[in-house]
């Protein structure tokens, strides 16, 4: 069977697949993705609802704006109230609550903070405003992070820097595996992240947990094809990585964004947001590009938190231990015009997309 990507008959057809192939099961599946993306594609499509009862998808931390810790957010805001100082950054972050205020609020106060498609806007910025200095306040997974590296080796302008909040996804799908209540049965690995850095580095924690993996791009069919592959391994108790991506993913990944990255940067231990310390899932700037690292260069410093807003359950709508419906705070007090946690503020939150297509969950 080959995954047509926009068919509607194929849908039918695997979705009957499925529902044949899951009455071989003998327990309820727990598959988690880490991608917005693919949260995006399964709300949309009512997949939760069209699966038999015994396969249940979860979503995992797979928001990168969502898992910013305040104290990082916090940093921002400091250097934006700095004179002759332009914040740049991702129109996602805008919203996000910070410990004080948002991003937002702060442009509404009169700081300078643009939002940029990527960091080579922000280059530009720093370019064209020599006597300001241009913070690019970076963020994201393994996705976006060949960009930011590729600027700080092309010679950047010496008012140019970076905070770096980016994160790595293999480690968080270590300790999201090792979570005893969380009992998955498998992943659909995220078909972005897999395109920079490949499906070689989750082929440890596949073995580790005995967990089936399978690298998944994002229309409908990509996604019910992964699930498909997913089952048929829980079935005949198998745990490899699997790929219905190969038209984007290698399983050596993209060598010269991998290049980039390691020229860049290192790993670091790293705080998620509503999760906590995640050994080894952060990346920082090597010493060699200190200049344009806003955290030396400037020397700010604030309060590491990992909390959430009062009465906020993003924590667990995070690790997949409650969908966002069954927050109280859900369509109510928290809503995407007006967002308590960080989950309903970007297009990659769990609690955005459960909101945007009136997600219905027992
Ligand atoms: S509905 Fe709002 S308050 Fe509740 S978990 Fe989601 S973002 Fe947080």
């Amino acid at each position: 069977m080959t995954s047509e990507i926009g068919n509607i008959e194929i849908s039918k057809e695997i979705l009957e697949k499925i529902k044949i192939d899951s009455k071989k099961l003998s327990k309820l599946i727990t598959i988690m993705h880490v991608c917005g993306t693919h949260e995006y594609t399964v709300a949309k499509n009512g997949l939760r609802n069209l699966l038999p009862n015994n396969i249940k998808i979860i979503s995992g931390p797979g928001c990168p704006v969502c898992v910013c810790p305040t104290g990082e957010l916090d940093l921002a805001i400091e250097l934006s109230k700095r004179e002759n100082t332009i914040m740049a950054t991702f129109g996602d972050m805008m919203r996000v609550p910070s410990s004080t205020i948002s991003l937002f609020e702060a442009r509404a106060r009169g700081h300078d903070i643009r939002v940029v498609y990527g960091p080579n806007d922000a280059v530009e910025l720093a370019r064209k405003n020599p006597n300001k200095e241009v913070v690019f306040f970076a963020i994201g997974f393994e996705t976006t992070t060949p960009s930011v590296a590729f600027e700080l080796t092309n010679n950047p302008p010496s008012n140019f820097s970076v905070i770096c909040t980016h994160k790595t996804v293999p480690p968080a799908m270590d300790l999201l595996l090792s979570l005893p209540n969380l009992k998955l049965s498998g992943f659909l690995l995220p078909g972005h992240v897999c395109a920079i850095i490949g499906s070689k580095p989750f082929e440890p924690y596949a073995e580790k947990y005995k967990a089936p993996m399978v690298v998944s791009g994002f229309e409908v069919n990509d996604v019910l094809m992964s699930l498909y592959y997913i089952l048929r391994q829980n079935i005949r108790k198998e745990a490899f990585i699997d790929n219905t991506y190969t038209r984007i993913v290698k399983r050596e990944g993209n060598k010269k964004a991998i290049q980039y990255i390691s020229d860049v940067f290192e790993p670091v231990d790293s705080i998620w947001r509503g999760i906590g310390m995640i050994p080894n899932s952060g990346l920082k700037i090597q010493k060699k590009f200190e200049e344009h690292n806003a955290v030396v260069k400037f020397d700010v410093k604030v309060e590491e938190k990992i909390e959430m807003p009062k009465g906020c359950s993003c924590d667990k709508v995070l690790i997949g231990n409650i969908p966002p419906q069954k927050c109280p705070l859900f369509g109510k007090s928290c809503t995407p015009r007006h967002p308590i946690g960080p989950c309903m503020v970007s297009h990659e939150g769990a609690c955005k997309i459960a909101f945007s297509f009136r997600e219905i969950v027992e």
